[in-house]
């Protein structure tokens, strides 16, 4: 070769070297967590344009979502997120039956329809209806649900728990009962609850009939959505439990064991008590360290009773059921092989009291009432699924339940970013935490976020 066509390939080299490094690199991402918000996150990133790899410490994806073979969907109207992403993988839902409706109320054994209820002890309907009106009268002087504390009397509800706050309403002992039943079934126990955060909540659902809830299915369960979502996805490895990340300027590494993943920003998509277990460097700022060990979750054990044949005879034990005897809501879930299966929750600190049982003596116990009331229930059990959240670290809970003074000191906390860390979660939603429609719509908004910061940077 001449010493000009040296020159002429020395330049195109340059050139196209300069080429390579002026087109931009792909962008990368590590979400942390398969959950709802963790796919939902990875999924969006994904379809950008990011490379992503997804890190996940159990054996399989979905995490706190679905030991039921099928559980109750919102509305289109409540839950636009859920329904965008049905929609867009074609799952198709069923629409609830008609017993779903309205809740009923199992007091010491007796099964009592909302009509039955005002029939026959007329008393305690008056006072449920009372506390309903009460707590309507609080969430409409509430305007806006993303601003609970913009009045001085909205930020004296935070420094109040719901249970101070139903001393104040002097309800007679059955209704009590199984008010703060449904309090701990859907939030936590009434005395570790904010005043103020369960305002909050019934703001958002206003004007929602219940039903609005429990509109439909999805035949096979919220697994088939997380399924969906996994399909789509190019890097995901299960059983990779993260210990720790380190943030320099340049990126996140990520440690798995003896491995290290790197990227350009990291999504923490677990709950704050796991959150907790993973180190971080730089540290958390003192105000996040605090959250970490402050904010309240939830306990709602769930587990999935089978039955050989349905012992409650002609009783309609279904539909969200209220007891005063601590047995938390119950349903009757179908049985594809078979028999019959009862869905049981076991919420706030009855929960906790059963920190120590294992998962049979925790079932032993819920037996142990229901054959009271339906003997031969105990004779006809043939088998158990579980779902402890309480005590499983990976968890830490069921989901987040401010207590009191929370919101006051951690309103929002976890949607800000800080530098290339970025957090997702149904903690993370200021309106529908503790939902499968909470833990997508932050995954969204994670993603959304890591793309502005990705903008700002270019
Ligand atoms: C008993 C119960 C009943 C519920 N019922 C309903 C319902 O009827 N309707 C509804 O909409 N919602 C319901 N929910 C709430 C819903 O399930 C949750 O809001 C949602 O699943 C939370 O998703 P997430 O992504 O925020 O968190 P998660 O699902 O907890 O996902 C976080 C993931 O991170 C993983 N992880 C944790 N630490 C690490 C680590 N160090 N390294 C790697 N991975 C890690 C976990 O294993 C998990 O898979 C229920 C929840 C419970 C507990």
């Amino acid at each position: 070769m001449s010493i000009t066509g040296w020159r002429v390939a020395l330049l195109g080299l340059l050139l196209g070297s300069a080429l390579v490094q002026a087109k931009p690199a792909q962008p990368s991402v590590i979400v942390v967590g398969a959950g709802f918000s963790g796919l939902a996150a990875a999924f969006e990133l994904q379809e950008q344009g990011w490379q992503v790899t997804v890190l996940e410490a159990r054996p399989t994806v979905g995490g706190r979502a679905g030991v039921a073979s099928a559980e109750w969907l919102g509305s289109a109207e409540l839950q636009p997120v859920l329904h965008q992403y049905l929609a867009r993988f074609k799952l198709h839902t069923q629409a609830a039956p008609e017993y779903v409706r309205a809740a009923s109320y199992l007091i010491d054994g007796k099964l009592f329809t909302q009509a039955e209820l005002e029939q026959q002890q007329p008393a305690v309907a008056a006072a449920i209806l009372g506390y309903e009106q009460a707590l309507d009268g609080l969430a409409a002087q509430l305007d806006d649900p993303l601003q609970p504390l913009a009045s001085a009397r909205l930020r004296g509800l935070d420094q109040l728990s719901v249970a101070r706050w139903l001393d104040q309403l002097a309800l007679p002992a059955t209704a009590r009962a199984l008010i703060e039943q449904r309090i701990r079934s859907r939030y936590d126990e009434p005395s570790r609850l904010a005043l103020l955060y369960l305002v909050q909540q019934s703001r958002v659902y206003r004007g929602r009939p219940t039903i609005q809830l429990r509109s439909e299915r999805l035949p096979g369960g919220s697994q088939v959505l997380a399924q969906a979502l996994v399909k789509q996805l190019q890097t995901l490895k299960t059983g990779a439990r993260v210990e720790a990340v380190t943030q320099t300027a340049d990126g996140v590494t990520v440690k798995v064991g003896a491995a290290g993943y790197h990227a350009d920003y990291v999504i923490l998509s677990v709950p704050l008590p796991a959150l907790a277990r993973i180190s971080l460097t730089p540290a958390l700022p003192a105000l996040q360290q605090a959250a970490l060990k402050d904010i309240n979750y939830g306990w709602r054990e769930q587990m999935l009773l089978k039955f050989r044949k349905p012992f409650w005879g002609n009783t309609r034990l279904t539909g969200e059921i209220f007891s005063n005897q601590g047995v938390g809501v119950m349903w009757i879930e179908p049985a594809p092989k078979g028999g019959a299966n009862l869905l049981v929750n076991i919420s706030g600190d009855n929960a906790r009291l059963m920190k120590a049982f294992n998962d049979r003596q925790m079932v032993d116990q819920v037996l142990l009432r229901l054959d009271k009331y339906y003997p031969g229930a105990r004779a006809a059990f043939s088998g158990f699924e579980m779902r402890r959240t309480g005590t499983d670290p990976l968890a830490g809970g069921a989901y987040l339940a401010y207590g009191p003074g929370e919101i006051s000191r951690y309103w929002r906390l976890w949607e800000q970013p800080l530098g290339r860390l970025l957090f997702a979660g149904e903690h993370t939603d200021a309106l529908y935490p503790g939902t499968l429609e909470g833990a997508l719509r932050s995954g969204q908004r994670a993603a959304q976020q890591v793309e502005a910061l990705r903008a700002a940077t270019d």
